[in-house]
């Protein structure tokens, strides 16, 4: 069970509108000053447009912008192509830390998401190694096809 008293909730800066909180952020990107959340709220709204950087640190990755649906501003991102090093960046939600105030449920304070560090939970790795494991899987998976493929095959033949 998380700890609600450690609880903070994310809202956009220009309106005020909750955006996420922090059970579903899960690090931060310092690249792109963004924070990575696998679940944000449904007042975050994902642009259908697919947009294509060609440079600067998003280069070569396609994208969607994310809105607010209070103010309509463009709150962050959510890359769909990357190159290898963005890779495990993939269909998470980055929302820009300079456009964000953090609202600390404990103290009841509101703090500008940039001055936060939310480097506390290394999802990079975590995918990295998850993907690794379902890899390794459907490898197994394969080996298998093929052995009952094989199997089947010559028992057909016998026949
Ligand atoms: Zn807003």
């Amino acid at each position: 069970m998380a700890d609600y008293r450690n609880c903070s909730v994310l809202q956009c800066m220009t309106c005020n509108t909750v955006l996420g909180d922090s059970l579903g952020i899960c690090g931060e990107v310092q690249s792109l000053q963004s924070i990575i959340c696998l679940k944000v709220t449904e007042d975050v709204k994902v642009d259908k447009k697919l947009e294509m950087s060609l440079n600067g640190q998003l280069a070569f990755s396609t994208y969607q912008v994310l809105h607010c649906a209070g103010c309509h501003g463009a709150v962050g991102l959510a890359l769909h192509s990357t190159p290898e090093h963005l890779s495990a960046l993939r269909n998470l939600f980055l929302l820009r830390k300079e456009l964000m105030n953090c609202y600390m449920l404990r103290s009841g304070t509101c703090v500008k998401a940039s001055k936060v560090n939310f480097k506390h939970r290394p999802v990079d790795k975590n995918i990295k190694e998850l993907k690794q494991d379902l890899e390794a899987q459907l490898k197994q998976v394969k080996i298998l096809e093929e052995m009952m493929e094989k199997l089947y095959t010559d028992s057909v033949s016998v026949v």
